[in-house]
C-alpha cells in the first residue's frame, strides 16, 4: 500500500505568498514568490474565461 499524501503536503508547505487569480472564475492559477501576500490577477485556461478576456480585448 503506498501513500502519497507525503508529496500532495509538501506543494502546499512551499512559502509562495503571491497569488495568481482568473478574474473570471476566481480560480488561483499559480502562486508566485513574493514578499508578503499578493494577488495578481490573469485568466486561466477554461475556454469560458478565455472566451470573456477575447471579448474584452475586442472592444478596445
Ligand atoms: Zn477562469
Amino acid at each position: 500500500m503506498s501513500n502519497t499524501n507525503g508529496v500532495k503536503y509538501a506543494a502546499i508547505q512551499r512559502h509562495d505568498l503571491g497569488v495568481i487569480i482568473c478574474k473570471e472564475c476566481n480560480t488561483v492559477i499559480g502562486t508566485l514568490p513574493t514578499n508578503g501576500y499578493k494577488k495578481f490577477y490573469g485568466h486561466c485556461n477554461s475556454a469560458a474565461c478565455l472566451e470573456k478576456k477575447k471579448a474584452v480585448d475586442n472592444q478596445k
